[in-house]
């Protein structure tokens, strides 16, 4: 507004307002610049020097394959649009309730009445570490039964806790006797043995009848891997004498990777729960994890870490197809099929690497690598001509084998037919040499 101040030139008004006007049109943009520098030298996109990824503003792509490998196996739409739900908190009642259900269809898959059975927030490694680091304290003897890499691996886990490893050793493709697993006990005095139920490298299922009796006689917890084998063929926990079972999610309960069912005898627990030392690992560490999932006995749960709801939904999902198809079905069904491609097998002049037919695992079929043949080129054939996966091997039979895993929704003769062909295809077409 102009004021008109008595005394002064009307003219003389005006040149001094617009003198004021144009003094504040200069300092403006100045002092804005000034005020603003430090927000602007964090902010100004020219100071971005990593660009946009290209890679990242294209759709994502995910092509559907057979996948009959050794796992992941192949997710049924039910399962996959269970991890699709929306995303809920990790502490709300309704996840707790859904928690719940795993829990008992995990009681269901394992038979067990353990109380301490719940889900680790990670695939099978983190349940065999979660096992090991719970249940073993540094300078304590482990003894592993290596017939395959999985008795390696957990050899290697109990080292880096500063346990005393020792092994018992068969050739891949081979098990042990009683005999064998009682003199190793009575040799080494182990406070817990790990033995592979189903040892996806080479193919083996380990009988386990009276191992649990052993160990107990030892006084040794008795922890069995079964990431390959649960849901495919009998395993009965608390029948066997089973201390410590875990397995993954992504073989026969076709979920995605990423959950690995897990549960504790009471023997367990009381060496657990009685430990002079804590766990190496606090996000494996036991005690949290009980009462994040309930078996601890707690009024309430405290945060422990941000549970991956998604994958609990997909999780349950594989459970309840399981328990709707009944255990003994689909072990039964697991069986036939494996049988039925074990002699599609056979009749191509195929030879399948474990010799014995009751020690051959049902879910994960290992075949002899085919004479003259580059395994990697067979399996890069099918993978390429019929979009199907089948691997080479792993850890000690790297090279020995073929490996192909027929698990959960994918255990079906229509399924072996498919494999067969891919196969007489992949040996009429991929390079074999003379010698
Ligand atoms: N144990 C066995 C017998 C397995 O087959 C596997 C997976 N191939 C694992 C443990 C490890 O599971 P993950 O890859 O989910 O960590």
């Amino acid at each position: 507004m102009l004021t008109q101040i008595p005394g002064l030139r009307p003219s003389l008004v005006r040149w001094r307002v617009w003198a004021q006007l144009g003094l504040y049109l200069y300092l403006l943009p100045r002092l804005l610049v000034v005020s603003t520098a430090p927000f602007a030298a964090r902010w100004n996109m020219s100071s971005v020097s990593v660009p946009p990824p290209k890679c990242l503003q294209k759709p994502l792509a995910v092509p559907h394959r057979h996948m009959f490998g050794p796992g992941p196996s192949n997710v049924p739409r039910r399962i996959l649009e269970a991890g699709a739900l929306p995303v809920i908190g990790h502490m709300h009642p309704e996840i707790f309730e859904i928690m719940s259900d795993i829990k008992i269809g995990i009681q269901y898959i394992f038979q067990t009445r353990n109380s301490m059975t719940l889900a680790v927030s990670g695939t099978g490694h983190s349940a065999m570490e979660c096992a090991i680091f719970n249940s073993v304290e540094p300078g304590e003897s482990v003894l592993t039964a290596v017939n395959g890499i999985w008795g390696e691996r957990a050899a290697d886990m109990a080292e880096r806790i500063g346990a005393r490893v020792n092994t018992i050793v068969a050739a891949p493709g081979g098990f042990f006797t009683n005999a064998e697993i009682e003199k190793a006990l009575l040799k080494h005095r182990p406070v817990l043995f790990f033995i592979a139920h189903g040892e996806s490298s080479t193919g083996v299922l380990h009988p386990l009848d009276g191992i649990g009796q052993l160990c107990l006689k030892y006084n040794c917890l008795f922890l069995v891997d079964s990431v390959a084998s649960i849901g495919g063929t009998p395993l009965c926990m608390d029948q066997l004498g089973i201390d410590i079972l875990y397995t993954g999610s992504q073989k026969v309960l076709n979920a995605p990777p990423g959950t690995a069912p897990i549960s504790f005898s009471e023997r367990a627990c009381q060496k657990i729960f009685n430990r002079r030392t804590k766990p190496v690992s606090f996000s494996l560490d036991l005690s949290w994890l009980a009462n994040y999932w309930g078996c601890d006995g707690k009024p309430s749960r405290v945060y422990h870490h941000t549970g991956p709801v998604t994958a609990f939904y997909s999780l349950r999902e594989g459970l309840a197809v399981l328990v709707e198809e009944g255990l003994e079905n689909s072990w039964e069904r697991h069986q036939k099929v494996a049988e039925y491609f074990h002699d599609g097998l056979e009749s191509m002049g195929l030879k399948l690497f474990v010799k014995e037919k009751k020690a051959r695992l049902p879910t994960v079929t290992t075949i002899v690598a085919p004479h003259g043949y580059d395994v990697k080129e067979i399996t890069a054939y099918i993978m390429k001509t019929h979009n199907l996966e089948i691997s080479g091997g792993l850890g000690p039979s790297v090279g020995l084998v073929l490996r192909v895993g027929l698990m959960g929704c994918n255990s079906s003769k229509a399924n072996v037919d498919m494999v067969l062909a891919a196969l007489k295809d992949a040996l009429k077409h991929c390079h074999r040499s003379k010698v």
